[in-house]
Parts: C-alpha cells; structure tokens; sequence
C-alpha cells in the first residue's frame, strides 16, 4: 500500500490540468499519484475553446482562428472575433505535452491502473485499483463512474458528433476562419443537427457532425450526414479520411457536487464543469481548477468547499435552452440564427462563457424569438401549479431537464 497526499482519478483534461496547475503552485511538492485506465498514448479527441488570453500549453498555442463563421438556413456570417481567439488542441499533444512537464516532478507519478473503487473516511481516501490500495490525504476524481451525480438519466440530452479529418487534392479551406456552427443541411426531424469545419490548412480540416438528442446514438446517421455534407455543401468529391473523431457530452442541469465527501472532489465532466447548454468544458476545467488550486496553496488543511462558484442566472438561462433542446427541438435551430445573425460574435462569445454582466444578456435577448421561451416558462408553472410542488433543479427554479411527465 502507498501513501499520497493528492491522488487523482482519471488522468484526461480535468486530471491532467489539475496536476499542471499543482505543479506551478505552492504545493508542488506534494506526493501526487494520477491513475488512469488507458496510457494517454492516443489521439481520443479534440479540444476547442476561445479566450481572450494567450493559453499556458504550447499544445494550444499552435492552431487557433481569428475568425469565426457560422450558417443557418438562409444567411453566412463571418467575424472577426477579437479581444478572443478560437484555440484549438488536439488531444494527444496535450497529454504528452503535459505528461512530458509533470515528469520532471519526482514527487509526481502517472500510473495506468484501472480504479475499481474510492472509499472516504475521517482522515484519509482509499482507492481501490485492480492491483492497488492507494490511501492519499485529498481524493480529486474525474471518473464519472464515482461521481455521485451519475449514471444520468436516460433520457439526459447528449451531443453526440463525429468527425472527419480529411485532406483534399485542390485547395478548398480558408484557412483563417474556423465554421462555428452551420445548420444549413440540418434535415432530420426532432432532432438538432449541425456541423462545423475546423481548417488547418487550404487542404486540410476537420469536419464534424454535431446531433442533440435524448434518443440513442445513430453512427450510420452521422457518417452519412457527415459524407452528404462534404460533397454537397463543401463542394469536396475528392478527399482522403486521415483520422476519425467520435464522442458524446452529457447536456444536463442536474445538480453535479463537486465534493462528495470531505476528502472526496469531482472535476471536469463528473464534476459538473461542463456547460449544460453548449457541451464545451476544457475551459471552465483551466479556469475552475487555477482558481482552486491558487486559493488552496495558501492554506493546505482547508482546501476551498468546491471548485468554481456556480451562477444562478446562467444555470436558469442553460435550463431554459436545455429545455427547448429537449420538448422543442425545432426552435432551437432559430434561436441560434438569431442569435448569431443579430449580434456580433465576440457578444455571444462572451455570453456563452458566462463573463456578461445581465444588462448585456438582456440586449442580446431582446433579438430572439421569445416564444419558445415564454412557452417553457408557461409549462413549467403550469405543471407546478397541477403538481402542486417545484420541479427542482440546480437552479433552483422550476425549470430545466427534468422528466416530463
Ligand atoms: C470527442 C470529444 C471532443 C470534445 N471536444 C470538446 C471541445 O472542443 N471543447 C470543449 O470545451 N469540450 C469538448 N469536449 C468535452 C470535454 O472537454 C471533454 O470530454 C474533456 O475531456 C473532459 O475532461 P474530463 O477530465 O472530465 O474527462 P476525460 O478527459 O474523459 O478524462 C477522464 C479520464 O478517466 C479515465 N478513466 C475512466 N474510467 C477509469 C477507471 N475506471 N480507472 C481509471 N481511469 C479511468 C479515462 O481513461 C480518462 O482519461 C469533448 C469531448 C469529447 C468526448
């Protein structure tokens, strides 16, 4: 049996950038244990962000748009984006980015090991791996699996997306300008469709066909999907698949605790830091976990009660559009237009990171169509009236995903 004072559980983008953030603080000289099942020897995803700020990982430094587009049915818009930047990381270069920056810790140690169980008492954690017992003094895990907000819902919406990295004979991309959204060829019924185009290159991309849906996932959906949209929207006959991309982010509002015991944290995803509307998390994960970790340092026995303060107003803004996503799937596709055709882009960006002061939610709200809004909110009291009792949420509020009965 060994004994750590930080053990971390799930060694991807929350796990990781915890122990980067460690590493550059006060207690970098903790004995700090990461366990993960698999080597972080692949290419399993790709991380998108923006920020008005250079990122800390040269992995991120080196692929980033000053433009962005984005296309509903009838209308194209381009911005430039600026004070933000849209970064892109693929997520090889950044486990080996910082797998390489954390070996130079001797007090640091990766092991792949598969955790089987975390049990919290008075004074210390054990996990449980299929060859270990590990006792460490603070517990930070990423495992959805011992989350205790997991496993969700059925019904839970998720975006479910899958891409492809291609590359073309003839020069096809501007390479300066990232597609955000593009909902011109958003065919099927009930669900919400998109795609986005991520250049590298005049020759290269990644194309991705982005569905969000309470129903099950559809592979043969979205390859088709995604091969009508490279031929007939792009205008591509002629490419070459490189790589592929798949994956699935939970949509919800349920409450996620950040801590489950005293000793016992959740970050990234299992830990609620992904956005309930929009999927992305990698950079509330940097954001939430430089903030713990800069306040912990300064006082190691009591670290901070959670990671990132939760903001009622946009939980209540997030449940609303969850909502729609879920009962109304048809609206959401206009709310987006509108929101992207009437407002400049930086505007929205900043909106959708939760930085806008509710003055300038407001203007951006005057621009959308209130009705599906004003839909939610009438059904919500309407079934709290009849069921006498509050939907309860994260919010608070009477609203969000919860079933409908
Ligand atoms: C394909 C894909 C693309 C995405 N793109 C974006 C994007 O562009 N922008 C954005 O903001 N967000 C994106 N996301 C959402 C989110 O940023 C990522 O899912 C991010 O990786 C979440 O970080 P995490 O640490 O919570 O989870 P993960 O990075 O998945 O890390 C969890 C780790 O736990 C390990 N693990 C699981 N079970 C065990 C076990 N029993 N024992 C030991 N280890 C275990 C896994 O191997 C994994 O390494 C994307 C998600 C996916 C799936």
């Amino acid at each position: 049996m060994a004994k750590f004072d930080i053990l971390i559980t799930g060694a991807g983008a929350a796990g990781l950038s915890l122990a980067y953030h460690l590493s550059k603080s006060d207690l970098s000289n903790k004995r700090i244990l990461l366990l993960d099942k698999d080597s972080k020897h692949t290419n399993d995803r790709t991380w998108c962000f923006w920020s008005d700020e250079t990122p800390n990982f040269k992995s991120a430094r080196e692929v980033f748009w000053d433009k962005l587009s984005f296309s509903g049915e009838n209308f194209d818009k381009t911005s430039l984006i600026h004070p933000y930047r849209y970064y892109h990381i693929k997520g090889l270069d950044f486990y080996n980015e910082l797998k390489a920056h954390l070996a130079y810790f001797p007090n640091i140690e990766f092991r792949q090991e598969s955790v089987q169980k975390i049990n919290t008492h008075k004074e210390i954690t054990e996990v449980y791996t299929e060859q270990n017992r590990y006792e460490a003094a603070w517990v930070f895990n990423s495992i959805p699996q011992f989350s205790p907000a997991f496993p969700l819902p059925e019904d839970t919406v998720k975006q479910y997306f899958k891409g492809y990295f291609i590359k073309t004979q003839k020069d096809f991309f501007t390479k300066d300008t990232a597609k955000l959204m593009d909902f011109s060829m958003n065919t099927v019924s009930g669900e919400i469709k998109f795609f986005y185009v991520l250049p590298y290159h005049s020759r290269e991309a990644l194309v991705e066909c982005t569905v969000l849906s309470k129903n099950r996932e559809n592979p043969e959906e979205y390859r088709s999907g995604l091969e009508v949209y490279i031929q007939e929207k792009l205008g591509i006959q002629d490419y070459e698949i490189l790589e592929e991309e798949k994956g699935i982010i939970p949509m919800t509002t349920k409450p996620m605790p950040s801590k489950s015991s005293e000793r016992v944290f959740h970050i990234g995803t299992a830990g609620g830091m992904t956005k309930p509307s929009s999927g992305y998390t990698f950079r509330n994960i940097q954001k939430s976990s430089l903030a713990f970790v800069k306040k912990w340092q300064s006082n190691y026995e009591n670290p901070p009660a959670d990671f990132g303060k939760i903001n009622k107003r946009f939980k209540f803004y997030d449940s609303l559009l969850l909502h729609i996503i879920k009962y109304q799937p048809q609206q959401f596709q206009q709310i987006m237009e509108a929101l992207f055709q009437k407002n400049e882009m930086h505007k929205v960006l900043k909106f959708l990171d939760e930085e806008t002061h509710w003055t300038e939610d407001m203007q951006l709200f005057m621009n959308l169509p209130w009705k599906p809004f004003l839909n939610v909110l009438y059904e919500q009291n309407l079934s709290w009236l009849t069921s006498g009792r509050r939907n309860q949420n994260w919010t608070g509020l009477p609203l969000g995903d919860t079933s409908h009965g």
